[in-house]
């Protein structure tokens, strides 16, 4: 007999028939003698509906307003899944982020979870009732309903089987799994069987868009083994957890791409020190994230930094980037939007030379011109022009063997 967390995402309970389906899913699971917590998200297109109507009434709503809001979309489900398991013959109760106690900081519409109280979920399922929980949600010190960020409910779900120590946290999705690259751009893409909490965090963070990657960090934080897999069949899906011999071998376990990246390139200022302290302190002044970065000195001390900053931020950052640009003395500021930044991740990386070299051969290969790079210990990044994603994908994934099954030679 285990504890287990399963996380219904939109799509597993957009219609009532499938809301239906996870019912009689967790029903299956308590029956084999587990006790079961069940998180939901909203119904498909639900919390962009909700939101819609909040942008309806004023173009920049109030994010507290907003979370009041968003959070129906949750707590409609999670009433209806229960009632769901009780047409079904089984027992259940609905509980919302303020019943549970998910306390969170007050940063609305994109909250962080600071604790979280067990002890109503135990009572429900020492009552031999299944726990249906409202994700997304929580509440602040002060009693405001908060919302955990866009696919926060991953996040709900996870922190929750930390919290009551549950055995497995069964993230249930409308793909089977986690994949090699997304299968809608490269048909070679494969479902991994396991991968490691550092990989998917990066996969993640990286454009890959499974898991919210504040889950991730949970999962990692208080090693709660997830399992990513289909709401719609039995197959097993992928394990997220901790790294073992096995997952070192792999060099490169996946292959992702971030169309969010803008890239801003500043021409001919001074050379000196201080410089570029001052231009990234002021752009992180202003709370927008700096991703690749690269410096090159021309001649007559003068210096060209390029660097990548969200999309989403771009509108926001360019009358300031001027400015400074101004202040630092550049000659000009220019901005590209058409870029894409590739990636390949994987734990192997740490011990085997020559992936970077690899993979920027692979890019050439196809005449793709690299406009910048960066890495980390598990990661290799390249920016490219974005009429090249597919191409681009496609070359590393496969360059990489992945399209292969594991235990071939690439
Ligand atoms: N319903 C929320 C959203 O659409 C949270 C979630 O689905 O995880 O972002
Ligand atoms: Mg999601």
């Amino acid at each position: 007999m285990a504890l287990i967390v399963q996380k219904y995402g939109g799509t597993s309970v957009g219609s009532i028939e499938r809301i239906r389906n996870v019912a009689r899913r967790c029903l299956a699971a308590q029956r084999e003698g587990n006790d079961v917590v069940v998180i939901v998200s909203a119904m498909s297109g639900e919390t962009n509906r909700l939101l819609g109507l909040a942008h309806s009434v004023t173009p920049i709503p109030d994010a507290r307003e907003m979370d009041a809001i968003a959070a129906t979309g949750e707590q409609v489900c999670a009433a209806l899944t229960a009632l769901a398991i009780h047409n079904e013959g089984g027992r259940a109760r609905s509980l919302l982020g303020h019943q549970i106690k998910v306390v969170t900081d007050d940063a609305f519409t994109k909250a962080r979870i600071k604790t979280i109280d067990g002890s109503k979920i135990f009572a429900t399922l020492k009552n031999g009732e299944i726990a249906v929980v409202a994700g997304f949600q929580g509440v602040d010190r002060d009693g405001n309903i908060t919302t955990l960020g866009r696919g926060g409910s991953d996040t709900s779900a996870v922190a929750i089987a930390a919290a009551i120590k549950a055995d497995a946290c069964e993230i249930y999705t409308d793909v089977d799994g986690v994949y090699t690259t997304d299968p809608t751009i490269c048909p070679s893409a494969r479902k991994i069987d396991k991968i490691s909490f550092e990989e998917m965090l990066e996969l993640a963070s990286l454009g890959a868009k499974v898991l919210q990657i504040r889950s991730v960090e949970i999962a990692m934080k208080y090693e709660v083994p997830v399992h990513v897999r289909s709401a719609f069949s039995d197959v097993p899906g992928t394990w997220v957890t901790n790294e073992d011999s096995s997952l070192e071998e792999v060099v490169v376990a996946g292959v992702a791409y971030e169309k969010n990246d803008a890239r801003v390139h500043i021409v001919g200022i001074d050379d000196r020190p201080g410089v570029v302290a001052d231009l990234f302190g002021q752009i992180a002044e202003k709370n927008i994230s700096v991703d690749m970065i690269i410096q090159s000195a021309t001649t007559e001390s003068r210096a060209n930094v390029t660097f990548t900053v969200p999309k989403t931020d771009l509108a926001r950052a360019k009358p300031f980037l001027e400015e400074i640009g101004k202040a630092l003395g550049a000659r000009e500021v220019r901005y590209d939007e058409d870029v894409v930044k590739v990636s390949i991740v994987g734990l192997g990386m740490r011990s085997h030379a020559g992936v970077a070299a690899k993979a920027f051969r692979f890019l050439a290969n196809e005449g793709i011109n690299i406009q910048a790079i960066s890495t980390s210990e598990i990661k290799i990044s390249c920016l490219i022009a974005a009429k090249y994603t597919e191409l681009a994908v496609r070359a590393l994934h496969d360059g990489f063997g992945l399209h292969r099954a594991k235990g071939c030679t690439p």
